[in-house]
């Protein structure tokens, strides 16, 4: 079975198709707009273009926006003229904090670390969404529109979401971030900045709620065409793309690809696990992708059990994954059943009417040939943020940490060398640093005086007409 279908040269740009089939297929700068599909799904390429070994090797040395014109460039098929597209990325980039944009730092003889925080919010999703929200701007100027973002936060979507689109004439932003259950520095981030354009919501209610409101909202059509609705949650496939690139640049940078490396990934969403997995069907040469949960660990019982079961989700110190609904893991369960988009519909259903779903045991194989799972309870991501600072003098966020936990539990293979992604400063979540290590991690420059802002933000209760209300009078347009 070629579930793997390489594009053809052919004058046509590559199209999206959505995972539950009813969709359109669009191409890349509508179902970048769209977000969710109309038909509830997410959108994936109709097939995956491949890059060559040798225009692999050839990625190794270059500077990392180079590298994101590289690798996206089967992906955006011509979209987007090569020179603005080049100018975005450059601009995307620039305002990180390190020279390498996402650099490796070696911890061991075979283990390493990929910083993924050094953007302007101090997470990983700073990466995608500093390109996302120019790509947004660039269309929307060029077909003279509109759009009203909105979505639902843990804590560092929303803030990379507002500090990437905050003062974009084009866009109104509405970000919904579970009231009380987002980090202190998470919550001044995002409400502590001041343009029109920005609105924060409090919503009484989990991350999981936010999320609920947000889908239901996309899938009100009248209100969605009215509101020109776009979402930038990571069921946005632009920011998957632009987040496959550091996996890129990483294993070249280890020897890909002449050596397959293995990836550790901090996961809540499955959107930034999901790029590696499209990585590796791009053609590089990814041997484990290890899923590492903190105790919401819906997906390491799916791996081990097969049995997808939702759970109340409980608060941790690692809350960028305190999620159960992973939505992303859509996409690839698209994949693992061979594309059947009635598959996917019956999975969900199960999902929404019965609160969980069985793999077939078929599809559950071929999950485990790409990925493993681990999870690290509370106590045992102090124990390896304080070890890892022993150890090495790195000091580490308690999302790294559970990845970090999971790469020594699960020891891949010798030999092949193993990359954790730390998705967030140490910074971002001071309480839980300074309980492993005694003392809290500085915040850089430029948020030093983050305490001291004023903070802008709305109260409302878990109720999609209290939320659609609110934006329908908020909203500038
Ligand atoms: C969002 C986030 C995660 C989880 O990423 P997903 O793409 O949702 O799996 C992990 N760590 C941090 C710090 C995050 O902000």
């Amino acid at each position: 079975m070629d579930r793997v279908r390489a594009l053809s040269n052919g004058v046509e740009h590559v199209q999206y198709v959505s995972t539950r089939g009813s969709a359109p297929a669009l191409g890349f700068q509508d179902a970048m707009l769209a977000g969710l599909a109309r038909d509830g799904g997410l959108y994936v390429p109709e097939a995956w273009p491949r890059l060559s070994a040798g225009e692999i090797r050839n990625l190794a040395g270059k500077r990392y926006p180079e590298q994101v014109l590289e690798v996206t460039r089967p992906l955006i098929d011509g979209a987007i003229p090569e020179d603005d597209l080049a100018e975005m990325v450059e601009q995307a980039y620039a305002g990180f904090a390190h020279a390498a944009v996402v650099p490796l730092k070696q911890m061991s003889s075979n283990a390493w670390l990929l910083e993924l925080f050094h953007g302007p919010t101090l997470a990983f999703k700073d990466v995608a969404m500093q390109l996302l929200a120019r790509l947004i701007d660039y269309e929307l100027s060029r077909r003279g529109e509109r759009a009203t973002i909105i979505g639902a936060t843990s804590g560092d979507t929303g803030a990379a979401a507002v500090g990437a689109f905050a003062g974009i004439a084009c866009v109104d932003v509405f970000i919904l971030h579970p009231s009380g259950r987002v980090s202190e520095v998470q919550r001044r981030q995002m409400t502590s900045v001041a343009h029109d354009n920005v609105h924060n919501i409090a919503l009484e209610g989990t991350f999981d709620d936010c999320q609920s409101i947000v889908k239901a909202l996309f899938g009100d059509h009248e209100f969605r065409d009215r509101m020109k609705l776009a979402g930038v949650n990571s069921i946005n496939w632009a920011r998957v793309m632009a987040q496959m690139v550091y996996y890129f640049s990483a294993a070249v940078a280890l020897g890909a690809p002449d050596r397959a490396v293995s990836f550790v990934v901090p996961t809540g969403n499955f959107g930034d696990i999901f790029a590696g997995y499209a990585a590796k069907q791009m053609g590089l040469p990814v041997d484990r992708l290890a899923v590492a949960t903190n105790v919401n660990d819906i997906l390491a019982r799916m791996l081990s059990t097969g049995r997808y079961e939702l759970d109340g989700v409980v608060p941790t110190i690692s809350p960028s994954m305190d999620i159960q609904i992973s939505s992303n893991f859509e996409r690839v369960l698209f994949d693992a059943l061979e594309r059947d988009a009635d598959a996917v519909n019956a999975l969900m259903r199960d999902l929404s009417e019965q609160g969980g779903f069985s793999l077939p045991q078929g599809v559950l194989d071929v999950l485990r040939g790409d990925f493993d799972a681990g999870r690290a309870d509370e106590q045992e991501t102090l124990d390896e943020i304080a070890a890892t600072y022993e150890e090495t003098g790195e000091v580490v966020d308690p999302h790294t940490a559970v990845g970090l936990l999971v790469a020594r539990k699960l020891q891949l293979a010798a030999g092949t060398p193993v990359v954790t992604l730390a998705t967030a400063h140490p910074a971002k979540f001071p309480d839980a640093v300074k309980r492993a290590v005694g003392f809290e991690p500085k915040l850089p420059p430029h948020l030093a005086d983050l305490y001291q802002r004023p903070e802008r933000f709305d109260t409302l209760p878990n109720s999609m007409d209290a939320v659609r209300a609110h934006i329908e009078m908020n909203s500038r347009f």
